[in-house]
């Protein structure tokens, strides 16, 4: 990751100066070549000046070699003042026998202005730029104006120009190339912080939160990170905690009705003490078949099976089902279970599952009870659903625990002294999603709770 952000941003970079180096540096060339232009311009205005100055008689043949003398020396060009002859032809001479200078001069004699930034010129055995002027009065073109540079000249300039240019560039690549270095490091780092703290945790070894105050994006990573983190570590606890709460509760009954049957067996137990006995045993197997009821039904739920068999039933029926399920537990609490509704009630749902979720509630709502306490569960066909409450006057549920009591194994600080494994509503909320119901809690601590749910009218 660190690689790739740090190649693709010096790429970047690199790119960018590459380009902008080439483009300064032809413009630098264009604006000294230009530069020079103007320069030979000048001479060649100020030479044009002089031979018509000759031509007219007013300066002669020396004087006319002077002035031109001196602005070659002055601007280190070399000066030729060619006249034509009538028929407009310059013979020249041979030190001016290059070729391309016949080309040249044609244009110049039919007026026209000749630049060429580099030739080479054997006459000079050099590199040479040459401009080429029309010698011109007001009748006409009268010859030419040649100049010679040493191209030497210009070049070292360029090439000195050229040299400032690549050199910033470079400097400026090995700079931004550090820049580019930290700023990829800083964008690593949390990423680096998070997988570092990823192989601990899988590990099983205690981590820390990972701070970044940001608030882009690695910042909202880092967070949900840390919740994330909280999250599985408090479901670890919660799951340590039903590990030794079902070994707990799978070695009693399993003691209790081994330690019975061998009484039996042994003779310990008198035969008329039987049905006692056997009463205890049913109770045992029953809380073993309960236990192991819940586990297979969070198993299941947690692969995501959850097939729904739905049919057309009596609600009534399921309701009396599920509290004859838990008469024995109200009976011991004394607590009176009172159901208000239609007794024609017909809806479409699954029968198991309906019958789990009003189980589960009722459980809670006895569990919950205080002794000789009532609970109500009531129903009612709303416009597009069916709704089902199980009320209580119980201990209730304190406002920190509501949010989390749907969640898995989740038990509240109070529900430390009951039996359960924090699966039943969970359960519930479940079963009620799956035919595309809602589940809602309504509780106040010391008052009782009030749980709905509902499931679509058909
Ligand atoms: P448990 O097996 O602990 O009852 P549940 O998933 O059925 O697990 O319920 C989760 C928690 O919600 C319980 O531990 C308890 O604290 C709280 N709770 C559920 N129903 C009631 C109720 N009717 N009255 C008070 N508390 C309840």
């Amino acid at each position: 990751m660190f690689k790739k952000i740090f190649i693709t941003y010096l790429s970047i970079l690199i790119l960018i100066m590459l380009v902008l180096s080439v483009i300064i540096s032809s413009l630098a060339d264009n604006y000294v070549y230009g530069e020079k232009e103007k320069v030979l311009e000048g001479v060649a205005f100020k030479a044009n000046e002089a031979a018509q100055a000759y031509a007219d008689g007013e300066i002669d043949n020396a004087q006319l070699t002077d002035e031109i003398d001196a602005m070659g020396y002055i601007t280190n060009t070399k000066i030729y003042i060619i006249k034509a002859n009538s028929s407009a032809h310059i013979e020249l001479t041979s030190e001016l026998a290059d070729a391309y200078l016949r080309d040249a001069l044609e244009k110049v004699l039919s007026g026209q202005k000749v630049y060429l930034r580099e030739q080479y010129s054997q006459g000079f055995d050099a590199q040479m730029l040459f401009a080429g002027y029309p010698w011109k009065d007001d009748a006409g073109v009268k010859g030419a104006i040649l100049l010679f540079s040493p191209e030497k000249e210009i070049a070292s300039i360029v090439a000195d120009i050229r040299f400032s240019i690549w050199f910033t560039a470079l400097a400026f690549v090995l700079i931004g190339g550090c820049v580019v270095y930290l700023v990829s490091k800083k964008i690593v780092r949390p990423i680096k912080a998070i997988d570092a703290a990823s192989i601990k945790m899988a590990k099983g070894e205690p981590v820390d939160d990972i701070v970044i105050h940001s608030k882009d994006e690695m910042g909202s990573l880092a967070r949900s990170f840390n919740s994330m983190k909280e999250k599985l570590r408090k479901n670890e606890e919660l799951r340590q905690d039903l590990i030794g709460n079902i070994s707990h509760d799978l070695r009693t009954p399993i003691t209790n009705i081994n330690g019975f049957i061998s009484g039996m067996a042994d003779g310990v137990i008198k035969a008329e003490d039987y049905p006692k006995y056997i009463g205890i045993l049913r109770q045992e197997a029953r809380r073993l078949m309960n236990l192991t009821g819940e586990i297979l039904e969070t198993a299941k739920i947690q692969s995501g099976i959850i097939e729904l068999h739905k049919s057309r039933l009596l609600l009534s029926a399921i309701v009396r089902e599920a509290i004859s399920a838990n008469e024995l537990l109200a009976h011991e609490k004394e607590v009176i279970i009172q159901v208000d509704m239609d007794e024609e009630l017909s809806m479409d749902a699954d029968p198991d599952k309906l019958g789990q979720v009003l189980y589960n509630l009722i459980n809670n709502a006895v569990k919950y009870s205080h002794h000789k306490g009532t609970v109500i569960v009531t129903a009612k066909r709303l416009e597009k659903e069916i709704e089902i409450c199980v009320k209580d006057s119980g201990t209730g549920i304190a406002a920190d625990d509501l949010p989390y009591i749907f969640d898995r194994y989740y038990r509240a600080e109070k529900a430390r002294g009951k039996t359960g494994y924090g699966l039943g509503l969970c359960i519930a909320k479940t079963y009620v999603e799956a035919h595309e119901g809602r589940i809602d809690v309504h509780s106040t601590e010391g008052e009782g709770s009030r749980i709905c749910f509902t499931i679509p009218n058909s």
